[in-house]
C-alpha cells in the first residue's frame, strides 16, 4: 500500500534534516502522525517563529533577534577582542565560563577539502574586514579537529600581517581527567600549550 501523498512529503522533508536518515524519517513522520493536534500546531509554530523572529547578525553572524546582536552593540563588552568559532552555538560555550568579555565572529563552518568547503564558503572576508586599528587580539577558538586546526592555521596566516595578536585557544587535557587515559595528540597539545605556575 503506497503511502498518502502528504505522508510521503513529510517524510521527505524530515529526511533532509541532519542525521536523519530514510528509517528515521518515517518514524518519526509516523509519531506526527499519530501526535495530538495541539502538540503538533505547537511545532509547526516553533519552526515557522524561529525562522521570523531569529535571524544571523550582520556584523558577527551569531544568532540573534535584534541586528546588531547583544555583543556586537554592546559597550561594556571589549570591541577590541574578538573571539572566533565555528558555529553560533560555540558562542554560548564561551560564554558560560564568563571569563570573555570581548565579541565574537562566527565563521559558520570550517575549511574542509573532503566536504567540498574553502575559505569562500566561510564568513573569513567579513572577519578580516573587521580588523582595523582597534583590534588588538584575535581569538582563535575553532574546534579541536582536523578541520578546525586547518582552520586556524589559515586564519593566522591571513591576520598576523594585518598587525593584530593573534592567539589560539589552549587545547589539552579535560578537567577530572587521568593523564593515564589522554590519548598522545591530547597529551602533546597539553605540553605544547603548557604555562607557567
Ligand atoms: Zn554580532
Amino acid at each position: 500500500m503506497p503511502l498518502p501523498e502528504p505522508l510521503v512529503r513529510l517524510v521527505e522533508e524530515l529526511q533532509r534534516l541532519p542525521g536523519i536518515g530514510a528509517k528515521s524519517a518515517q518514524r518519526l513522520a509516523f509519531h506526527i502522525l499519530k501526535t495530538p493536534r495541539e502538540e503538533t500546531d505547537r511545532l509547526a509554530d516553533a519552526v515557522r517563529e524561529v525562522k521570523e523572529r531569529v535571524t544571523y547578525c550582520s556584523v558577527c553572524n551569531n544568532i540573534t533577534e535584534s541586528d546588531p546582536c547583544v555583543y556586537c552593540r554592546s559597550d561594556v563588552r571589549d570591541q577590541r577582542v574578538i573571539c572566533v568559532v565555528e558555529e553560533p552555538q560555540n558562542v554560548s560555550a564561551v560564554e558560560k565560563t564568563r571569563e570573555f568579555k570581548g565579541v565574537y565572529h562566527v565563521l559558520m563552518g570550517a575549511l574542509s577539502p573532503l566536504q567540498g568547503i574553502g575559505p569562500d564558503d566561510l564568513k573569513i572576508k567579513s572577519l578580516l574586514a573587521r580588523i582595523d586599528n582597534g583590534v588588538a587580539e584575535v581569538i582563535l577558538a575553532t574546534n579541536p579537529t582536523v578541520e578546525g586546526e586547518a582552520t586556524a592555521i589559515y586564519l593566522a596566516r591571513l591576520l598576523k600581517p594585518l598587525g593584530v595578536r593573534v592567539t589560539r585557544i589552549a587545547m589539552g587535557v579535560p578537567v577530572g581527567s587521568d593523564l593515564e587515559y589522554t590519548d598522545e595528540i591530547t597529551m602533546q597539545k597539553a605540553i605544547e600549550g603548557r604555562r607557567e605556575v
